[in-house]
């Protein structure tokens, strides 16, 4: 086997509770994998293929047209690499895409993806599909490791966090199944992303971004930053950083109006409180009235849904001078959940106190709960292997490499 190429991977963050190796290594048949890759990472890898610097940067310009604007996966498609060349990149290189296992299809038209890592893990995507946008659920994580009570993906064990390969995977997925490429700037299906599938993106910072930033390169997807949502249950060290360095839209799964109810079911509280993160609102980089940060409330009966919640919720958005809206998210059941939804009448007297002070708060519509696809619903069989028998595939994987 080739040894690793000296690839510029940062080191995990010191917040990511996983410390998972982020070393770029060659797949199991030796090569490696182009999707993912930085711009300078894809001409790095040219160059420890013993490409000369020039032809190095002018290969990596075409295949990142190839890759992300044409959302071709065979060198031998790319007319503008000589007949000799394209062998020489096959059997180095591979432009990957996940693995789907399974592709479903609600009554109201959303998809749902069961896809799986190349070490066998399962995740999930899904595109939702309304009349004049279609926004895809990007998972960050297989699994998660905080548990919040009302979410079928916090009964998960996190398994691991997803590569940058594994996250742009499932936008070039999304296109290839759209049939939209080239790239169009215009008349997309595929028009927003939110990073609200499973996991919690804040907690594998260096990989959203990574993959967030290849979504967003004018050269190739081209995804608007302002037309990408990122969601966090509220990771307080990583929010500035993720408005300097990504500048997304930011969602915050608030889902409560004190520390008591939220330490109950969102436990990150336990550590970043309420007030904490209601701050760290306040001083997101390039929040302002045209950009609002959306505040996820998920309604659970007689847990979350008075009207004095809904005047305390104004209250501390009012308090901190919020530049807000906010997300009624009716509670969508799994099997052995501990809570109810609200009655449609408590979530219509919750948001109209809402509403009645100015802040925008309309009820989301749940989509593809008949295939398990609505927020919080998603959750793959990936947990039932236990860690020592992921180590135990892991061994036999690389006996069988020798
Ligand atoms: N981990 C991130 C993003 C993924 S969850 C986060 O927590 O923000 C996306 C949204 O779905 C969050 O607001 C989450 O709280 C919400 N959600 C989770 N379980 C839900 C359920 N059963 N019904 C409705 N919304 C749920
Ligand atoms: Fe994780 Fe978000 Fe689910 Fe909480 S709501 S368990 S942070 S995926």
């Amino acid at each position: 086997m080739q040894t690793a190429p000296a690839f510029s991977m940062p080191i995990p963050g010191h917040i990511d509770p996983v410390p998972v190796p982020r070393a770029l290594v060659p797949r199991s048949d030796g090569r490696i994998d182009l999707l993912g890759l930085s711009k300078p990472d894809l001409r790095m890898a040219l160059e420890t293929s013993q490409l000369d610097p020039k032809q190095a940067k002018l290969r990596a310009k075409q295949l990142w047209h190839w890759i992300y604007n044409r959302g071709v996966t065979d060198f031998s498609l790319m007319t503008d690499i000589s007949k000799t060349m394209q062998p020489w990149l096959e059997q180095r290189f591979t432009i990957s895409r996940p693995q789907v296992v399974e592709a479903q299809v609600s009554t109201d038209g959303t998809r749902k993806w069961l896809l799986r890592t190349d070490d066998g893990n399962d995740y999930e995507m899904v595109f939702i599909p309304d009349a004049d946008r279609g926004t895809l659920c990007v998972s960050s994580q297989v699994g998660c490791t905080l548990n919040c009570r009302f979410c079928h993906t916090g009964t998960m064990r996190l398994v691991r966090n997803l590569s940058p390969s594994e996250i742009v995977g499932q936008v070039m997925l999304a296109r290839d199944a759209l049939g939209e490429w080239p790239s169009q700037p215009e008349g997309r299906m595929l028009t927003n992303i939110v990073m609200m599938g499973m996991g919690e993106p804040l907690y594998n910072f260096d990989n959203v971004r990574d993959g967030l930033k290849i979504v967003m390169d004018g050269d190739g997807i081209g995804l608007s930053r302002r037309r990408i949502t990122l969601s966090t249950s509220g990771v307080v060290p990583l929010m500035a950083r993720a408005g300097e360095e990504i500048s997304v839209n930011l969602a915050v799964s608030l889902h409560a109006v004190t520390n008591e109810i939220r330490d109950e079911i969102v436990p990150i509280n336990r550590k970043y409180k309420l007030e904490e993160v209601l701050q760290a609102c306040a001083d997101y980089p390039g929040a302002n009235n045209a950009r609002r940060i959306t505040f996820e409330y998920v309604m659970l009966k007689d847990k979350n849904d008075s009207d004095a919640d809904a005047r305390e919720l104004v209250r501390l958005l009012k308090f901190y001078d919020l530049p807000a809206k906010v997300n009624l998210i009716p509670f969508n059941p799994w099997p052995g959940a501990p809570y109810e939804c609200s009655t449609p009448e408590r979530i219509k007297a919750f948001s109209n106190i809402v509403f009645d002070a100015g802040i925008s708060a309309p009820v989301r519509t749940p989509r593809g709960r008949d295939i398990d696809a609505a927020c919080g619903q998603l959750k793959t069989a990936s947990e039932k292997k236990t860690r020592a028998e992921l180590d135990r595939l892991a061994e036999e994987k690389q006996a069988a490499l020798g």
